[in-house]
């Protein structure tokens, strides 16, 4: 799983303490209070995903709620033409995309990925994971 073997031990408190407990992705507060499923639950999400080459390391990895690092959804965000051309090579070799990822500029895909990945999105989508959560609850 590991692209290059290294391995390092870290715990969610640990990860929570340098990142200041704030999330990542909603920059909201995370609280070791809530416990996991509750989607306000402390999580680690790493960064360059393990499937992507990323590392299971100190400097990959973020402290986030668990729902939003579900959110995310394994998906990194796209921040240079490069990066967005690598991923529409992707999408073209998929035939049900292919006419789709033909009409994209690399700029239309940056954009996209990153209203995708904005705080304001996940702080929303959070909202409505807790609103669901805490209504199952009762
Ligand atoms: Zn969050």
């Amino acid at each position: 799983m590991r692209s290059n073997g290294s391995i390092e031990r870290f715990t969610v408190e640990e990860i929570g303490e340098r990142d200041g407990w704030v999330c990542g992705l909603c920059q909201g507060p995370v609280d070791l209070a809530h416990q996991h499923p509750d989607p306000r639950s402390p999580s680690i999400d790493h960064i360059r995903t393990i499937a992507a080459g990323g590392t299971d390391t100190r400097d990959n990895v973020r402290l986030t709620h668990w729902g939003c690092n579900h959110e995310r959804n394994d998906s990194t965000p796209l921040g240079t033409v490069e990066e967005a051309e690598s991923q529409r090579a992707v999408l073209l070799r998929i035939p049900a995309l292919r006419a789709y990822a033909e009409g994209l500029t690399a700029e239309d895909m940056i954009r996209r990925s990153q209203a995708f990945h904005s705080p304001e999105r996940y702080r929303a989508k959070l909202a409505r994971r807790v609103e669901r959560y805490e209504r199952e609850r009762r």
